[in-house]
């Protein structure tokens, strides 16, 4: 919890920080507004990461100074673990014999860490962050806001989502007078992306399809159409998410092609949809409305897994609306007399 990191913080000299693999705007925004909170109480601290950050995220501050490494190695008097459902997502082999401290916002997290802090009220680990920050005495720098505002503005979908709250809005005000500007943030994140992105999209989007109810769409990325289009790695970012566009869509997946025959899978959906339990049938998870995993097969082979899932999960959420519905409708209980 909280005051087991203040008080490590407070103790020890030597961090690491490390968030997962193909590390998103939450991951590096909290691990870098991390690493500038620790080097302002005057620790040494390096981040470490397996993959590079994406183009995206190159201009937050410290980007430039990330190691990408597969191992921590042994420099290291504790390795926070940013965002991590558990101790293999970040990719580094030597993390089980590290004193970790695991931060995390997902609900589902295994404590896997020998301090574990998880706040699933928290829109984006961010907050927790920023809630450190707060905790150990230090100042909101200007470089602590423009990560924390990014880990806020991408895992809230840029405020869209439903696990944006007051608090989140409290928080982000707190930034911005601080010195964030909103509009050149949300530019660099949302409005650096280059030409193959488009065209990888146009491609992506051609293979959407939705199922006979036209409440379940689901769209294929393949190893070719990324080299037929030079596209990079995180270019499919945010794909997923077009279909969800239409009124009816209650459920969306992309199934983007890694390697022959194996499938990194996005899933989104809608309100009481609940797409983090069928990601955790395969070994993945996340969020109720974003989560994700890697699936095996042929095309056909997945879909006919996968899309029942999807389905039954709004068949699950429309019978949650139903009982809220009847017990809204039911008349007061008795009480007595
Ligand atoms: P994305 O579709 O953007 O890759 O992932 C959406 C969310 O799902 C992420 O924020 C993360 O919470 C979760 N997620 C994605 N892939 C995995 C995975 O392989 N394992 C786990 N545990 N969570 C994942
Ligand atoms: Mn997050």
């Amino acid at each position: 919890m909280l005051s087991q990191v203040v008080e490590l913080i407070e103790k020890k000299d030597r961090f690491a920080i490390t968030s997962h693999v193909r590390p998103d705007g939450d991951g590096l925004g909290s691990s870098l507004g991390l690493f500038w909170l620790l080097k302002s109480l005057n620790k040494e601290v390096e981040v470490i990461m397996r993959d590079p950050a994406p183009h995206a995220y190159q201009q937050l501050p410290g980007a430039d100074s990330i190691r990408v490494a597969p191992l921590v190695g042994d420099h290291f008097d504790a390795v926070f673990v940013i965002e991590c459902s558990d101790v293999d997502r970040p990719g580094l082999d030597d993390l089980k014999n590290q004193f970790a401290v695991n931060i995390d916002h997902h609900s589902t997290t295994e404590l896997f860490g020998s301090i574990n802090w998880i706040d699933s009220t928290a829109a984006a680990v961010g907050e927790m962050i920023y809630n450190l920050c707060k905790a150990t005495g230090g100042r909101v720098t200007k470089e602590i806001a423009e990560c924390v505002y990014t880990a806020l503005l991408t895992d809230t979908g840029s405020f869209h989502y439903s696990n944006t709250t007051e608090r989140t809005f409290k928080i982000a005000s707190e930034l911005v007078r601080i010195g964030v500007k909103p509009a050149k943030t949300a530019e660099a994140i949302f409005g650096s992306y280059e030409w193959p992105k488009i065209e990888l999209l146009s491609h992506v989007l051609s293979t959407a399809k939705r199922d006979a109810t036209g409440h379940v769409a689901w769209m294929w990325q393949t190893i070719a159409m990324q080299e037929q289009t030079r596209a990079a790695e995180e270019d499919a970012d945010g794909f997923v998410n077009y279909p969800l566009a239409v009124g009816e869509v209650e459920a969306t997946a992309l199934f983007k092609e890694t390697a022959p025959g194996i499938y990194r899978t996005s899933l989104r959906s809608k309100g009481d949809v609940n797409v983090a339990k069928i990601a955790e049938r395969f070994g993945g998870g996340g969020h109720r409305n974003a989560a994700g995993c890697t699936l095996k097969g042929n095309c056909e082979q997945i879909e006919q897994q996968v899309i029942p899932l999807m389905q039954d999960a709004i068949k699950r959420s429309n019978g949650l609306k139903d009982l809220t519905e009847d017990a809204l409708s039911e008349p007061p209980a008795a009480t007595g007399g």
